[in-house]
């Protein structure tokens, strides 16, 4: 790629780091699907077509080493994990005779909790998305000395803790990659910024030691939203009471960190951009201007966004341009992102061309300080987002359905956002698009919102799944078993 190739003058460049791996990782009916990685890339480079002076795409980053992982990991988790790839790997070469059925089937699957599990794909899925987060880090530290990277990969990681996974994530992308820094560049300190609308759990419980590392996070709490960590520097309900405990295996307690380290914004239901701007402002970004980082990661969740299935906040696309730009003024140093969650497909992908499109306009030096204060601006992305339909629903099937359509509206709606981003008037005009645009499906009905804690999971409890795919476990939420393509989609797990 071009961007390997065009050392010395990436400085005012943004490096967009993709694999295909990240998009082999495919559990049945999960919203965590392969489809989120392949929509956000298909809009960013429709996006950004041949603007190769501001962006540069390298879709093949190196596995994440065994080192790189071991600084976030233990022996033991990673140990666990391989053996759990091995298995699955193992066990889908070989047919197993089911008597009950009489039939051969192949076991695809493995459960590690309720929300997470591994099938043949995911290790090199795995691998791909912790070492895209490295590789995001040599392209803003090392030579070739990039402005800003993504790193768009799945399956995500900030629920994964140093020893167990958890929440949709096998490692912690995030993590490894700030040790990756520290280890190999000699950034003395690095923070983590999480916008994803779930705490970062596993982020903050390897953080918290260390005070040369730093998390912040805004991040919905209450009415049980999963994980349950979390709560904000002297919070004087719920189980931080002064106590230390253990939630989903993580010690909970003040949740400041060694040296107020640790900054947390915990949001109620419904919180928008409005509230999150006053914590960002009043609290996340002063503590990050303190600590001055020599590298700042955005755990660039999108499930922050009004749309998605499964958070309660109300972002809307643009308004991760925003944090985008706040954090990095606030950081005055490298920056990279790292997908987290988000399950609204069509909505990801909006948010991550903000957030891109943000990073190569302040790569070419725009001052983020003068649109603090904007709210939401010109903000095509939104109008154009807006009574729309698409979400989540369609995309819970294995069918590989409407990507073609999505990735047609994403370029529609990337050259309106490009052509027309700079005036208010303008953004009206691109408005006109929007009856050009084709048939949008018809309204689906959400789906509740899913608020409850995963609790303590059971650990490692391997299940099997049929062939069709349904995972044969005994928990109520999912299917029993029989064959679902006709049945709508089984409550989804709650959480990334
Ligand atoms: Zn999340």
């Amino acid at each position: 790629m071009a961007a390997r190739a065009r050392r010395g003058d990436n400085s005012k460049r943004t490096l967009f780091v993709t694999h295909p791996h990240c998009a082999e990782h495919r559990i049945a009916h999960h919203p965590e699907q392969p489809k989120r990685v392949e929509a956000i890339e298909a809009a960013v480079l429709a996006h950004f077509g041949e603007r190769s002076a501001d962006f540069a795409h390298d879709p093949s980053p190196p596995d994440a080493t065994a080192e790189a992982l071991g600084r976030f990991h233990t022996k033991k988790h990673l140990s666990k994990l391989e053996g759990l790839f091995d298995k699955v790997e193992e066990s889908a070469q070989a047919p197993l005779m089911d008597p009950r059925r009489g039939r051969t089937k192949r076991r695809t699957m493995l459960s590690i909790d309720e929300d997470t599990a591994v099938m043949p794909r995911s290790r090199a899925a795995a691998l791909s998305a912790a070492g895209g987060a490295c590789r995001a880090v040599d392209a803003v530290l090392g030579q070739e000395n990039y402005h800003s990277a993504f790193a768009c990969v799945r399956p995500p990681g900030h629920h994964a803790t140093p020893s167990r996974a958890m929440g949709f994530c096998l490692y912690n992308n995030a993590g490894v990659a700030a040790l990756h820094a520290r280890a190999t560049y000699g950034i003395q300190r690095v923070a983590v910024v999480d916008v994803d609308v779930h705490h970062g759990n596993g982020t903050e419980a390897f953080f918290r030691d260390d005070a040369d590392l730093f998390y912040a996070s805004f991040h919905q709490s209450g009415d049980d939203f999963y994980p349950g960590t979390g709560l904000a520097k002297g919070a004087k309900q719920g189980f931080s009471r002064g106590r230390e405990l253990s939630v989903n295996g993580a010690k909970v307690a003040g949740e400041t960190g060694i040296n107020n380290n640790v900054v947390n914004c915990p949001l109620g239901r419904g919180a928008g951009l409005r509230a999150i701007r006053r914590v960002m402002e009043e609290k996340i970004l002063p503590a990050l201007s303190a600590f001055a980082p020599g590298l700042v990661i955005i755990s660039l969740g999108f499930d922050a966004l009004a749309k998605d299935p499964i958070g309660g906040l109300n972002l809307d696309p643009h308004d991760y341009a925003y944090l985008t730009r706040s954090i990095q003024d606030a950081a005055q140093c490298k920056l990279i992102s790292v997908l987290e969650g988000g399950y609204d497909v069509r909505e990801i992908a909006r948010g991550a061309v903000a957030h891109v499109s943000e990073l190569a306009r302040l790569a070419k030096g725009a001052k983020p300080s003068d649109d603090l204060r904007r709210l939401r601006g010109a903000s095509v992305i939104s109008e154009l987002s807006s009574g729309e339909s698409w979400g989540s629903e369609q995309s819970y099937g294995d069918e590989d359905d409407d990507v073609n359509t999505l990735v047609a509206n994403m370029s529609l709606d990337s050259v309106a956002d490009g052509a027309m981003a700079r005036s208010p008037t303008a953004n009206r005009m691109s408005m006109d698009s929007v009856a050009e645009r084709p048939a949008t499906p018809p309204l689906l009905p959400q789906p509740p919102p899913r608020r409850s804690p995963r609790g303590v999971s059971p650990g490692v409890l391997p299940v099997e799944y049929g062939a069709d795919g349904s995972p044969l476990r005994r928990s109520p939420r999912v299917s029993n078993g029989h064959a679902v393509a006709s049945q709508p989609p089984p409550a989804m797990p709650r959480i990334e």
